[in-house]
């Protein structure tokens, strides 16, 4: 992966040298600990953000240090390397709530709202999904009514990852009338009077990301946090959407490749009547077939993401990226565990948390029933 030339060159080295140490150091003794605890410190935002690591892919007028779409995989790839899929998702909630502030936002709510995400200073959250309307994002509840100078806010927003300890939520509102054209993009900060949030949901898997419910009452916020303009939040969700869905692809990638690494492993190690399992060819075909589905999936999503850094629509592949992905890293940690027989099921192998870790990545930033309906609508308009 990492001396592959045509997507990844010497600076994406650098990177990857970079979050790779970052992870050594910071991540990898305390993953466990954290995961049983069901939280990472919040110096660990700080310490990414001094580290450089999360302003990678972000414009340096912001505080990032830019580059081609190749580079976030690429530190994305070594976040995931920490064996945590909820560290790298709760260290990797900027990544779904920035962009859409830096898609609508004028010039002063970026430089208001990013530089200090990105440092590490304050977290940031997105916030999307309702108790009764997910899937359904056009049927978002969540109003907010101009009063003058600031909107009053009511609703409320589900499952959302960092939440617990957001500074600040990238927040879809509906504005006006029913329908997906009133849909808006506010960004409320935690300390609105009116804002709280639930206890921590407890999770199947991702343990050390914190998912919150938020409650929106009465909250009074500035139309200065009004991205973009009224109308505009549809777009700015879906536009949101196709980061997320290439980043959920990555995730999903990555899962399998570790799962596929760590049997790999295990089948050499581990002996039963008298060999390796490796000498079993049932095991070495089941591992053959869990390799060359992970060839094939990473080389689809490097594909894809090619195509969008080169500015080409892609929305009907990267939906398929998505479902091939999390079809691949489904069976390839299934897989896993059964290499790994009893011990597959005990939490100090990794296979174990690969496994419960893996099932969002197919209902995340859209469900796979919904990503088939929007290829189907490419391919049977
Ligand atoms: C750990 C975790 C973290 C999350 N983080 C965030 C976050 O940070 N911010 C945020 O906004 N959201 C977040 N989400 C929410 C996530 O994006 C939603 O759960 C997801 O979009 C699905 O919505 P839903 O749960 O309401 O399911 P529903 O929409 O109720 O779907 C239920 C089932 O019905 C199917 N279905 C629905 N509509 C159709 C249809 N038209 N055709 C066929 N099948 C259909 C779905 O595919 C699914 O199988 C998170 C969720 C989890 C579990």
């Amino acid at each position: 992966m990492s001396d592959f030339q045509e997507y990844f060159g010497e600076t994406h080295s650098m990177v990857r040298q970079t979050v790779k140490k970052f992870v050594e150091r910071e991540i990898k003794p305390f993953v466990d600990e954290w995961e049983e605890q069901g939280a990472f410190p919040r110096e660990l935002y700080r310490k990414a953000g001094d580290a450089g690591i999360l302003g990678i892919g972000y414009p340096e007028t912001y505080g990032g240090s830019g580059g081609d779409i190749f580079v976030k995989i690429a530190a994305s790839e070594e976040l995931m390397r920490c064996g945590s899929a909820g560290v790298s998702a709760g260290l990797g909630s900027l990544d779904i709530s920035i962009p859409p502030i830096l898609a609508l936002g004028t010039e002063d709510q970026k430089l208001r709202f990013i530089p200090p995400v990105l440092k590490g200073e304050k977290i940031a959250a997105l916030g999307v999904t309702e108790p009764n309307a997910g899937s359904d994002v056009a049927n978002i509840r969540t109003k907010a009514v101009c009063r003058g100078d600031h909107y009053v806010v009511n609703g409320s927003k589900m499952f959302i990852t960092s939440g617990a300890r957001a500074n600040q939520l990238s927040c879809a509102v509906r504005t006006g009338g029913e329908g997906h054209r009133s849909l808006s993009f506010l960004v409320i900060e935690s300390d609105t009077p009116g804002y709280s949030v639930s206890e921590k949901l407890k999770k199947m898997g991702w343990w050390a990301s914190d998912t919150v419910q938020i409650f929106l009452d009465d909250c009074k916020v500035p139309v200065e946090n009004l991205l973009g303009q009224e109308g505009q939040g549809f777009y700015g969700i879906m536009q949101n959407f196709q980061n997320e869905r290439l980043q959920l692809s990555v995730m999903a990638n990555m899962t399998a490749q570790m799962a596929l690494e760590e049997s790999l492993r295990y089948a050499r190690e581990r002996e039963a009547f008298g060999r390796p399992l490796s000498g079993f060819q049932v095991t070495r075909h089941k591992l053959v077939d869990m390799a060359t589905l992970v060839e094939a999936s990473r080389e689809f999503v490097y594909r894809i993401a090619a195509k969008i850094d080169a500015g080409m629509d892609q929305v009907k592949e990267i939906s398929m990226a998505k479902n091939f992905s999390c079809m691949v890293s489904d069976k390839v940690t299934y897989d896993a565990v059964q290499i790994h027989g009893g011990f597959g099921y005990m939490r100090e192998y990794l296979v174990e948390r690969l496994y419960r870790d893996n099932r969002i990545l197919s209902i995340g930033g859209g469900t796979q029933e919904i990503m088939k309906e929007i290829i189907s609508k490419h391919i049977l308009p």
